[in-house]
């Protein structure tokens, strides 16, 4: 049988960093077995989803590569698929409506409460022999067993016993006639010939409730393992309150793609103490069955860590449309300024973000007019107009603009004047940028491009001079 697996958001707001984390085990599991990873839209509270939502999710996916050979299925789509199951059900007296009014449940509740019990449907409307209330549009109930137990064996949380008694005739059809959560994934599952249940564990305990549904449809139930809790550095489940719960959101902060899926992977599973993973490593080694029990913690700094990690061993070109993207972001226009991969080779030592990095591009990408006061101090002295002068002439005719040929001549200037290599880039730099901090003097003078460079240096001659 070929392993199917599926993420199945409910499109209520963005691709969150446990969506995320979900998507990316369930596509892993599926590769690894030689499987299939599909996708479903859980919309079917009309009140909540909204296609805006589905779009980011959506985008959230792709930016990740998360997505499906197969389209999406979209719950609002099978209504009448999930109607003609619930009435098969009816049929067969696995299920039956239940006209109790709300005040009925609540009264019921109390009662329960009072008697120091679970409050559970009483599953009066079971055996109703009287005619039906007038106006009043009955729910769907699922005759659940009475009696037995339920053993999940989760292959996060192993085996897991839930007591038939302890669960109630679930509601699969509400009152206004739509399909509950607990019945339309029972029968999407069983369609789509999902055979691997990979989800959060707040879904635990309607497991038990979708087994006996599997059950009752005379279908055997696919494997569940439920992932543990994602929390914020605090301790707390993750949350809006931590800030950037939103995948898109560490784009935006600069993290590549390579280094959000190491980051993902490592949040509840492991192998040995290595860290760094390539995709096509962890598409033969990542198992759910090796996932963690225990909850896992979000930490800023090891994804800084790794998205360095990745900014350093990735080819260059391969970031290049991503840089690109974050210059635009920064307000720059990539035509204008030097490569993408350029600015990569000459920065990536010394940030560790994308966002960082366009930061501390700007610099060569508008004209320099701000100057700090006392790099100029330091720097821009009578006895920096000698070396200045001749590095520029030398950069004038150099034949090849690299920056080896760059490193060549300011080292060369340095040797005769019979200069320490910092009297030469201590002045470069600061005409250059307006600052003492920039990377190494050959990449800085060569972003700058060979006009730029001449220019910022005679502005830099006259500044001395003034
Ligand atoms: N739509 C559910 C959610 O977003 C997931 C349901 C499932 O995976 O079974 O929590």
């Amino acid at each position: 049988m070929t392993v199917r697996t599926r993420f199945a958001p409910s499109p209520t707001g963005f691709l969150h960093v446990g969506g995320a984390r979900t998507a990316l085990f369930s596509f892993l599991e599926a590769r690894r077995r030689d499987g299939e990873y599909v996708l479903r839209i859980e919309d079917t509270d009309l009140t909540r989803s909204t296609p805006e939502a589905v779009q980011a999710i959506f985008d959230g996916l792709d930016w990740l590569g998360l997505t499906s050979q197969e389209p999406a299925v979209f719950q609002t789509k099978r209504f009448e698929r999930y109607r003609e199951v619930a009435q098969r059900l009816l049929a067969e007296g696995k299920a039956y409506h239940c006209y109790c009014s709300r005040e009925t449940l609540d009264q019921m509740r109390a009662e329960a409460e009072a008697r120091g019990e679970k409050p559970r449907y009483d599953g009066r409307c079971r055996n109703r022999s009287e005619p039906p209330p007038e106006g009043v549009n009955p729910v769907i109930r699922f005759r659940n067993p009475d009696s037995g137990q339920v053993v999940v064996n989760d292959r996060v949380r192993g085996k897991v016993v839930f007591e038939n008694a302890e669960l109630d005739d679930l509601i699969i059809w509400r009152s206004d006639d739509s399909p509950t959560y607990n019945f339309s994934v029972v029968v999407d599952d069983s369609d789509m010939g999902i055979t691997d249940v990979i989800r959060g564990d707040d879904h635990l305990n309607n497991t038990p409730r979708q087994i006996n549904l599997y059950l009752a449809l005379g279908l055997t139930p696919p494997s569940f393992a439920s992932l543990p809790m994602i929390l914020g550095p605090d301790g707390a489940k993750l949350s809006k309150r931590h800030g950037a719960v939103n995948v898109m959101m560490y784009r935006e902060l600069g993290f590549v793609r390579e280094a959000m899926l190491n980051y993902l992977v490592r949040l509840g599973w492991s192998h040995g103490d290595q860290e760094i993973f390539s995709m096509s490593e962890l598409e033969q080694l990542f198992s759910v069955d090796d996932v963690n029990q225990s909850a896992s913690r979000f930490d800023i700094d090891k994804l800084r860590w790794l998205n360095q990690h990745y900014l350093k061993t990735l080819e260059p070109a391969d970031l290049a449309e991503e840089i690109r993207w974050h210059l635009r972001r920064a307000g720059l226009d990539p035509e204008q300024g030097p490569a993408a991969e350029d600015l990569l080779i000459a920065l990536r030592e010394r940030v560790h973000t994308l966002e960082e990095l366009a930061e501390r591009a700007k610099v060569w990408f508008e004209p320099l007019s701000d100057y700090d006061d006392k790099a100029v101090a330091k720097h821009l002295k009578p006895e920096a107009a000698e070396p200045l002068r001749q590095v520029r002439q030398a950069l004038a005719d150099l034949s090849e603009w690299s920056a080896a040929q760059i490193d060549q001549v300011v080292r060369g200037v340095g040797e005769a004047l019979g200069l320490g290599l910092g009297k030469v880039a201590g002045p470069l730099r600061v005409a250059l940028t307006g600052t003492q901090v920039s990377p190494s003097i050959d990449h800085t003078i060569y972003l700058a491009g060979r006009d730029q460079a001449l220019l910022r240096i005679d502005a830099a001659l006259a500044k001395i001079e003034a």
